[in-house]
């Protein structure tokens, strides 16, 4: 197998206590632990808060995808701040405006279209992290 390859991070905002910022972070595991898991790694925001070596080394050293609660836009400052590059930033608010159909509510618990919401978030996210690896990749097996 291609060791050495370099995994896409995902950094999702913390919105702890906002609908959105929950979507972001339930997009973001969907993407790492269920759909590509061999091509995308989480790094939570908190950590690139604190200054923690190995969540600033990750980002420094691969493209990051952001996914933002809301306008402040705490995740892509904060990989922008920590030396990341930010190949794409998304903003929950706009999937939701394009997919009307799915108002996430509920904060710790999301309603049924709040699953939703992050669902096609997630594959959003994930069409970039397969453009990203394409172009990283390359090399066969
Ligand atoms: S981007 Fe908005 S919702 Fe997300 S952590 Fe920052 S302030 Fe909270």
């Amino acid at each position: 197998m291609s060791e050495g390859r370099r995994k896409v991070v995902i950094v999702p905002c913390s919105g702890i206590g906002k609908t959105y910022g929950t979507v972001s972070r339930e997009a973001a595991y969907e993407v790492t632990e269920d759909m590509r898991p061999a091509q995308a790694q989480l790094v939570a925001l908190s950590l690139l808060v604190l200054g923690d070596e190995a969540a600033r080394a990750a980002v420094a050293g691969s493209p990051a995808v952001t996914i933002d609660g809301c306008k402040l836009a705490c995740a892509t400052k904060m990989v922008e701040e920590s030396g990341g590059t930010v190949a794409r930033d998304f903003a929950v608010l706009d999937v939701y405006r394009r997919h009307r159909q799915f108002k996430p509510k509920g904060i710790a618990e999301l309603n049924e279209a709040g699953h939703e919401l992050a669902r096609v978030l997630a594959e959003e996210i994930v069409a970039v992290v397969d453009s990203l690896s394409r172009d990283d990749g390359g090399e066969n097996a």
